[in-house]
Parts: structure tokens; sequence; C-alpha cells
């Protein structure tokens, strides 16, 4: 995952002043500096590093604790709570409203996500019960109509664009007149990107913004960006008013701390982000949960809303009860790969695993290891996948396995010893009687 490294690394620093036996002014420059590094070579702007790690230490004056204070847990808590107003511009995004037109801009640089996005974003509110609509108005990169249309499509939601017309203005404000007159909640413009960035293209996006007059303008940024990310987004918001940020390919192995320098440059807050090419491979964006995954401190909430959200209503009982009564066998983690929930989205929001120990890959990866952990475990018996300790698996056993399902026994056991890991962590898990998914405390 995007930023995991920088997520391990933070962690570590904190985690470093358990060895030292007073926490004092020089262990908390240690533990900021290392965290600076870690942030600087993430690509987070040096301004912004500089600006945390002063809060920090005005908010956590050691000489002011008196003794019995947990100055770590301060500490940490200071550090949480820089990382979240970081990310947090402090207010929040247009919100499209259904019954009212609403017109959104996607913004951003070529191959950074737009078009892919734009229907991720179209698909998603649909899903919430708005009438949607695409308008291409990218006219410059030729097959960016062909690729919306297909999207759109498979997503059976109206589109509106132009093989002939080369005119991305009179697309885009035809398109919106279209939808409104069609009287839909939310139309998504999709305008034209560059390479880098160029007085044309700023140029292009002004005139799309003034003709279509958006509600909120979305800037797209792939996580990979770098240290260039700050200047990029500044330079998009000064030509039209950026109002959130959307960053992609968060599924990626890029570093990602050039987002966290967006949201500073824009002043907008992140909303989703995208985690693989998929149409559902995309997720709401919450500082603090997001922060909290980071630090390996797990996202009930998100866990929780996942579940919610692709388990079918009469199985999510079933499920509770499994996992109210510390019952996670190998069955119910067979039932959640057929869920076709990606492991690694879940597993980040489980507390304990950090970020960076979790499965890499993207979605694609992921959905494959899924399918071939169904194949091993469809060679297992039923006392097998019932059975909550790994250790009936003899030799004997992961040797069946492996030849009834045609993988290799290095695979079987790195599918226990990955159950295991899972396992350990449902362990603790309390959710109430009543099922009430929401009120689930953490172990
Ligand atoms: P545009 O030029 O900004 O419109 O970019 P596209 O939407 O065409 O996307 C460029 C490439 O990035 C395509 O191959 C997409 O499938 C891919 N892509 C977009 N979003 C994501 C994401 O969240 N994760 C991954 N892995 N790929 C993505």
């Amino acid at each position: 995952m995007v930023l995991a490294e920088l997520g391990g690394r933070i962690t570590r620093a904190i985690q470093q002043m358990n060895n030292v036996t007073i926490i004092d002014e020089k262990a908390l420059n240690d533990c900021l500096n290392e965290i600076t590094r870690a942030l600087l070579q993430s690509d987070v702007s040096f301004p912004l590093v500089k600006e945390m790690q002063t809060n920090i230490k005005k908010i956590v004056n050691l000489d002011d604790l008196a003794a019995g204070h947990n100055k770590r847990l301060i500490i940490e808590q200071a550090i949480f709570n820089e990382l979240c107003r970081m990310l947090d511009p402090g207010k929040p995004a247009f919100a499209p409203k259904k019954a009212k037109p609403s017109v959104v801009m996607f913004v951003g640089l070529q191959g950074a996500g737009k078009t892919t996005t734009c229907t991720k974003y179209a698909y998603y509110h649909q899903k919430k019960g708005y009438k949607t609509a695409l308008v291409c108005a990218d006219t410059f990169r030729a097959g960016a109509f062909d690729q919306l249309k297909q999207n759109a499509t498979k997503a059976k939601i109206p589109f509106y664009g132009s093989y002939t017309e080369s005119d991305p203005v009179k697309i885009a404000a035809e398109g919106v007149d279209r939808f409104k007159k069609e009287k839909c909640d939310l139309i998504i413009v999709d305008t034209s990107g560059r390479h880098k960035q160029e007085a044309s293209l700023f140029e292009e996006m002004r005139q799309v913004a003034e003709a279509t007059e958006p509600d909120l303008v979305i800037f797209v940024m792939d996580s990979s960006i770098g240290q260039a990310a700050f200047d990029q987004a500044q330079a998009f918001k000064q030509t039209v008013s950026v109002g959130a940020v959307i960053i992609t390919k968060m599924d990626g192995h890029a570093k990602g701390g050039g987002a966290l320098s967006a949201v500073a440059a824009t002043k907008s807050p992140v909303i989703f982000i995208g985690t693989g090419e998929h149409m559902d491979e995309f997720e709401l964006f919450d500082v603090k949960p997001f922060v909290s995954r980071l630090l390996g401190k797990g996202d009930w909430s998100g866990l929780v809303n996942k579940l919610q959200e692709v388990v079918p209503k009469d199985l999510q009982h079933e499920l509770v009860e499994n996992l109210s009564q510390g019952n996670f066998t190998l069955r119910t983690m067979y039932d959640q790969c057929s869920l076709q929930i990606p492991l690694n989205q879940l597993y980040s929001m489980l507390p304990g695993i950090s970020a960076e120990l979790m499965p890499k890959g993207h979605g694609d990866e992921s959905r494959a290891k899924m399918k071939r952990y169904m194949t091993m475990m469809d060679s297992m018996t039923d006392k097998e996948l019932d059975s909550s300790n790994t250790k009936v698996f003899n030799e004997s056993r992961i040797m069946r396995i492996a030849r009834g399902s045609g993988r290799l026994v290095r695979e079987v056991m790195e599918l226990l010893e990955e159950y295991k890991r899972i396992a350990k962590q449902m362990k603790g898990i309390k959710i109430p009687k009543n099922g009430d998914m929401s009120k689930v405390i953490p172990p």
C-alpha cells in the first residue's frame, strides 16, 4: 500500500521511545527527527514537515508535564493529531444533493486516472440512488471518449460526447445542458489532461469551468507523483477553484507522501481514494481512520461499513454471530474470499497490522490470491475448515491439500500463515449480542 513504509517508520519511531527509561528532550527529538526523515523521504513537502515538527514540540512541553503523565502516549497522540491536521483542511467538500442538478468537473494531468475516476465516482453515487450522467469533454486524448463510453455503458450510466466535435467547451456545455433537462442529480464532466502543466490546458480548463459553472471541481492526482505534487496541485488551484482531491493508485507501491502535500496546496479535502482499476475499487476517504490505519491502529468503522456493504443482509447476522464468538475459522475466511473483499483492504482495517505488513499487490493480484486460497480451501475437509486450530494441519494433510488443489505445499503453508495472522486479530473483538456492528469493541 502507498504510504505503508511511512506508516511503519513512524510507528517504529514511536515504539523506540519504549526502549528509553526517561522520555526527555533528546528522546523526543530523536523520535521527531526520524519521523521528519520518513516524511521527507516519502515526498511530503518540506514546509509541511517543518510545521508539523514545530507544532508537536509546542503541544508536548515535556517540562510542564508532571511526573506520572504517560509522556509516550501524549507524544503519540500529538503525532496522530498532527498527521490528521495535515490531511484535513478544516472544511468539508461540497456534497451533491439529490433532486437538484449538481455539476462536478474533474481535472488533472493525463494518466492520473481522471476518466476511470469519473466513472467510479458516478457509479458510487448511482448506487446511493443518485441519477448520474457523464460528459466527456476530453477531446485531446484519442480514445478518451471510447473509454468513458465503455465504462459508462458497463455501469449503465448515461453519457454524452462526440467523435467529431473538437471544441471541449461546446461539448461540455451541451452535455451539461442536456442532462439538466433530463433532470439528472449529478452531472460529471471529464476534461482533458496533458503530460505536463501547460498554459493551453489551463486555459481550456478555465473555459470549460466558465461554461458549465461546476458546483465542485475535483483534482485527480496519481499517488506516485512525488515532490512535484505540491506545485502541481497549486497550479490547478490557481486556475480553477478546486474544492476536493481524489488520489488514485493507492494500491500501488508509490511512496505517496505527495498526496499529503496536495491537500495543503489546494486547501481542499481528499474525498475518495482509488485502490484499483475496477469500478468498485474506490473508497470514501476519512482522515482519522486513514491515519489510524497508517499507524497500524485499525479502522473499525471502515471494516464495519465494508462488511455491511458487501455481505448480503441475510448473512450479516451469521457473520456477526461468528465473529462475536471469536469464531474466525477457515470457513469464515472462505466466505470472506468469496465476497471478493480484497484481503489487503480488510487487513488494513484491522488493528495491530501495520500497513507495512499488509499483503502487497493490486486489486487484481489480490483477487487472484483469493481465488487461489479458495481452490486450496476447496480441498480441505469440513473438519479442517471448521477448526480454528491450525495444528490439525500436519504434514500429510498439507501434502493432500496441495495435491488436491494442484498448488504448491509452500502456497498451502502461506494460506495457513495468513489465516493465523488474521484469526489472531479477530480473537479479541467484542461485538454486542444485538449485532449492532457500529458498537464493535476492538481488541
Ligand atoms: P486519465 O488520462 O487521467 O483520464 O487516466 P485514465 O483514467 O485513463 O487512467 C490511466 C491508467 O491508470 C489506466 O490504466 C487506469 O486503469 C489506471 N488507474 C486509474 N485509477 C487507478 C487506481 O486507483 N489504481 C490502479 N492500479 N490503476 C488505476
